[in-house]
């Protein structure tokens, strides 16, 4: 049996790993459990995977969940806090750690697990974003293995040769196709993106997903991020990382080779195939989803991203071609706008402009210690809430 850690087990990727995990009772079991401060999500979960470990980020909370389990259900030992989610991100008897937490909160345990030697399958794409160089020597210090969950990597994952090692020249890749669905707002007017409301921009046409991830969809900063985590991922420069819009969602990405060959990996847009994946690899292992009805499909479409409607991407190249501390400072500020923009204090459009505005604001060094870009996140957090203040 493998034992599994789902670090933000209540989010939308916890609940769909949760999901596979359950399909395959004879192969793996729910070592712990993890949220931020959704008490009831999290308990209702303890009820059915009987976990030995719970954790919530959030102390108060931990202290109800443990209040609510007492009289009820089964032994559950919870822990609080940072400690509480690193700790179970290393348990010796874990094999295998689900880093779904959301923004750079997630860093550190996903951290943990890979001190830890762990499969690490990565969902949290913002802890590459802020610490890539930091993260991807860790893994390889410690032997631990990444499983890319992210849809697109995944594809590209998939697409590239087995014994792949970092280096695109080495095996023949030319370029790595990330394709984008350009989220709800690629045909609406220019004039209106102003206006438009949060839940509009959480209104995904292929993806159910969480709020913040569904915002930078909409914004086309997720696809950026995107990019940044190819980078560390595959060893591939920015310019080999080219971004394809194509609103059915069906491919997930592609890979291009010298000789001309294009390899993609499609699927109906459902998280659990990803996970599948990774739990499964080498192996392949049922998801609970559909095959992919080509019939139905019928046709695919491609577009280039529009800069224009799309600022955040063109930042978040100009982030990953800085270096250094700049796609820490720019995921940070974009953390701060979009839970502003969640909470009807910015409109749509001033997320971009927060976005840039930060990234003007403070200096970019050379990405020279953890603790040093942990600073950045922060700085750029205080620059990017005052900025949030002045346009509210
Ligand atoms: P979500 O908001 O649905 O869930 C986030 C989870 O993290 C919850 O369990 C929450 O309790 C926990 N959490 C939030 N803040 C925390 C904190 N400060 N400390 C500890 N735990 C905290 O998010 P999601 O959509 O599941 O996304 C999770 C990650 O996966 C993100 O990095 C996202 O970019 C990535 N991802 C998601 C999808 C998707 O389809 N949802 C696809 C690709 C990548
Ligand atoms: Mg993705």
């Amino acid at each position: 049996m493998i034992g599994v850690t789902v670090l933000g087990s209540t989010g939308s990727i916890g609940v769909s790993t949760l999901d596979v995990l359950g399909r395959h009772p004879e192969q793996f079991r729910v070592v712990a459990l993890t949220a931020n401060r959704d008490v009831q999500g999290l308990f209702r979960q303890c009820l059915e995977f009987a976990p030995e470990y719970a954790v919530m980020a959030d102390p108060l909370a931990a202290g109800e969940l443990e209040a609510l389990l007492k009289g009820q259900g089964p032994r559950v030992e919870v822990l609080a806090g940072a400690e509480g989610l690193n700790y179970v991100a290393a348990l010796p008897e874990v094999r295998y750690v689900m880093a779904a937490i959301v923004g750079a909160a997630g860093l550190l345990p996903a951290l943990a697990a890979v001190r830890a030697g762990k499969r690490v399958l990565l969902a949290n794409k913002e802890a590459l974003v802020v610490a890539g160089a930091f993260f991807m020597e860790a893994v390889a210090d410690h032997g631990a293995e990444i499983l890319p969950i992210d849809s697109e990597h995944n594809a590209v994952f998939q697409c590239l040769p087995r014994d792949y090692q970092g280096d695109p020249a080495h095996h023949g890749v030319r370029r790595i196709l990330l394709t984008a669905s350009g989220g709800p707002f690629r045909r609406t007017p220019l004039e209106e993106l102003a206006r438009v409301t949060p839940a509009q921009a959480c209104a995904h046409p292929n993806w159910e997903m969480g709020r913040k991830i569904s915002v930078d969809s909409a914004t086309m900063m997720n696809k950026g991020l995107e990019v940044v985590e190819a980078c560390w991922l595959f060893g591939a420069r920015p310019d080999q990382v080219q971004v394809v819009v194509h609103p059915q969602s069906v491919i997930h990405s592609l890979v291009e080779y010298v000789d001309g060959s294009l390899l993609a990996q499609l699927g109906n847009p459902d998280m659990r195939t990803p996970i599948a994946h990774a739990l499964g690899w080498p192996e392949r292992i049922a998801s609970g989803v559909e095959g992919l009805d080509l019939f139905q499909v019928a046709r695919l479409d491609f577009e280039p991203p529009d800069l224009e409607r799309f600022p955040c991407l063109a930042l978040a190249y100009r982030a990953i071609e800085a270096g250094g501390t700049a796609p820490a400072i720019l995921n940070a500020a974009n953390e701060v706008a979009v839970e502003a923009f969640l909470a009807g204090r910015i409109g749509f459009t001033a997320i971009a402009q927060v976005n840039a505005a930060t990234l003007d604001a403070l200096p970019v060094q050379p990405a020279e210690s953890l603790e040093q870009l942990l600073e950045c996140d922060r700085q750029a957090r205080e620059v990017a809430l005052h900025l949030v203040a002045d346009s509210g």
